[in-house]
């Protein structure tokens, strides 16, 4: 903006002003709001939980660590109150949905300590633009003791204000902040930014609960260098340990420089630094612990001694006088007619929404029985009004239970159960970017021209064509754009053991690399067991195809091959086109294989197996006056 012209303005009239003002600063006020956070410690986690004082070190070393934790049964359900700010027009504001995500994540992380959570009734509401951006540098001074003051707060739930954005009196953006455990009101609140709160299962609004319930950063300490009093030193034991009394106070979660981008490869989420602890000993730091700042998409656990210290937080809060945990919520009727459906390698559920007052509904599954084992699913939540979702995180060979339940009724009354039971299932395969992809593919009674599908995959297993064993089958591939360092994989699941790894499974491919066609020969295995086997297809660039995995390129594409046979039959011998056994169109289902009768009948012309080649049967029967010759070095293999 030209400096002259505002001064011009303001000679001018105020109105002229404002209105340049405006102009001017509007582009400024949507450029920080899409700022994305630097690279840097602190900035990319957005945690602003201060350090714990002296005082409240030594009350976790005296008094909470000596919490016995056996005191933690039964049922621990703790509420939650939203107080949800938003636009002054009451626009904006976190969804319903997103904190339905969020509750699971919280469910499914803070299971193994035996807690669960529910939001006690609907959220409060606060249409207020001001304290939604919450900025607690000047000129803005927005204050917490603001936030509190703008709503109802709850004296049985924890408080969580859910703001836009949080800029710390520092100046520095954060995706959210917490309290040590204290007898006090106003520690039993946390702040989060909406866009942090369901972004990753084991994101902030974990992370901050972890505070909430005493847990340090694995780096406190230790991030103001070797020397400083509280460092942690690397040895876990001996006389250079010092994990109990400093650092985070525990000794299962390693000593930790705290995260730096400039020593850290996150494609593999390793710690690449030369940074050693007091006495020379190079760091190796837990980058997968929800308590570091390591990238969210590094991963996220809890250590056994973190599981024991949240509980003795929560047993230190539950036992505090100036608020409880346990919100009686309102009564929200639960879904019913809940059905679970396999469809491939996902189940289906959907279910009766019979209630008007729910913020959405939570998902629990159990592969142990329908009455124990169930774990809330990390993201297995909808919105209000949800009636439906899909499990993507099966596993072969199993047996589900699912159960639902309102996210803000009731912590332990659930839907009905519905049962799925899951046989084998594939290895999922696809790619990034949908650039060289699958055009067409021709085999058998397989004719399919396609564009790329979505996120590189596409389910064609409803097309398919018949095989007989011991016989080949011509398959083509069509590129849709070509480059010159593509190559195109093909595999057939023959033993129907849900992977391409086996005998005979991947296909010799001509034409690699290249930009195609491609083409194979499929020979069906004269032991090939009868029915449907899937056939994957993939075209990828620059490397060896794989058949399961992402790819950055390419495409895959599933069919089925269906193996046709006599087995729990008999197969006759017709000799309609000549004497050899390994011909196909001589018998009348196909090549006989390991599991079909095979009968010779008399008045045909004799059957050969020629040298080198194998026959197959469970039983064989050379009806009188038939004539089976078989070669020198020819096999036959009954009743393997
Ligand atoms: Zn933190």
């Amino acid at each position: 903006m030209n400096l002259s012209r505002i001064v011009s303005a303001i000679d001018i009239n105020g109105k002229s002003l404002i209105l340049i003002l405006i102009l001017g600063i509007l582009p400024n006020t949507h450029i920080v709001s899409q700022i994305t956070p630097p690279e840097k410690a602190g900035e990319i986690h957005g945690c602003a939980t201060p350090a714990p004082s002296l005082q409240q070190i030594q009350n976790t070393l005296s008094v909470i660590s000596q919490v016995q934790v056996n005191q933690l049964s039964g049922s621990n359900c703790i509420a939650i109150k939203a107080h949800i700010f938003r636009n002054d027009d009451g626009t904006g504001g976190i969804s319903n949905a997103s904190l339905s995500i969020a509750l699971s994540y919280l469910n499914s992380f803070y299971s193994e300590a035996g807690l669960q959570f529910y939001y006690c009734g609907q959220p409060n509401y606060i249409n207020n633009s001001d304290l939604y951006v919450f900025d607690a540098t000047a000129p803005d001074n927005d204050t917490e003791s603001a936030l509190a003051a703008a709503t109802t707060e709850a004296n049985d739930a924890v408080n969580i204000f859910f703001v836009n954005s949080i800029k710390t009196a520092s100046g520095s953006n954060a995706c959210g902040y917490a309290y040590y455990p204290t007898n006090l009101p106003q520690f039993n609140r946390i702040v989060m930014r909406n866009s942090c709160t369901a972004a990753y299962p084991n994101g902030t609004f974990v992370h901050e609960f972890g505070h909430y319930f005493n847990l340090y950063h694995t780096h406190q300490g230790t991030e103001n260098g070797p020397s400083h009093i509280s460092a942690e030193n690397v040895p876990r034991s001996g006389p250079q340990s010092n994990c109990s009394t400093d650092g985070d106070l525990l000794c299962d979660t390693d000593a930790d420089p705290r995260y730096d981008s400039g020593n850290f490869n996150s494609g593999t989420c390793s710690y690449t630094g030369s940074e050693t602890d007091q006495f020379g000993n190079l760091y190796t730091p837990p980058v997968n612990n929800i308590m570091s700042y390591y990238p969210d998409a590094c991963g996220g656990i809890f250590t056994p001694d973190q599981i024991t210290r949240i509980q003795q937080g929560y047993l230190t809060r539950d036992a505090h006088s100036s608020y409880s945990l346990h919100c009686t919520p309102p009564a929200v009727p639960v879904p019913t007619d809940l059905t679970a459906t396999l469809d491939n390698n996902l189940v289906n559920l959907s279910w009766t929404d019979m209630a008007s007052n729910e913020m959405g509904y939570l998902v629990e599954r159990s592969s142990t029985s329908s009455s124990a084992g169930y774990e809330a699913l990390a993201g297995g939540a909808v919105g209000p009004d949800g009636t439906d979702f899909t499990d993507f995180s099966i596993t072969g060979n199993q047996t589900y239970w699912y159960r639902i339940k309102p996210a803000n009724g009731d912590c332990e009354t659930y839907s009905s159960v519905a049962m799925v039971e899951v046989g084998t299932i594939f290895c999922p395969a696809n790619s990034n970017t949908c650039d060289e992809y699958i055009s067409r593919v021709q085999c058998g009674d397989i004719d399919n021209s396609s564009a790329c599908g979505t996120n590189g995959y596409t389910d064609y297993t409803h097309l398919s064509t018949s095989v007989t064993p011991g016989t080949g089958i011509a398959i083509t591939v069509e590129n849709g754009t070509s480059y010159s360092q593509d190559e195109c994989g093909i595999w057939i699941d023959w033993n129907q053991d849900g992977d391409f790894d086996d005998a005979e499974e991947e296909l010799v491919v001509t034409g690699n690399p290249g930009g195609g066609p491609y083409s194979a020969t499929i020979n069906t295995p004269p032991d090939a067991l009868p029915g449907d086997h899937i056939l994957r297809i993939r075209i990828t660039y620059d490397k060896t195809p794989e058949s399961c995995g992402t790819d950055p390129y390419g495409e895959v594409e599933d069919y089925t091959l269906n193996v046709e046979s006599c087995s729990g039959s008999v197969n006759f011998w017709n000799g309609a086109t000549s004497t050899d056994w390994t011909q196909s169109a001589n018998w009348d289902c196909g090549i006989p294989i390991s599991t079909t009768d095979v009968i010779i009948p008399a008045g045909l012309p004799e059957v050969l197996l020629g040298s080198g080649l194998t026959g197959y049967g469970k039983t064989l029967e050379v009806e009188l006056g038939a004539q089976l010759s078989i070669a020198p070095g020819a096999g036959l293999n009954i009743g393997n």
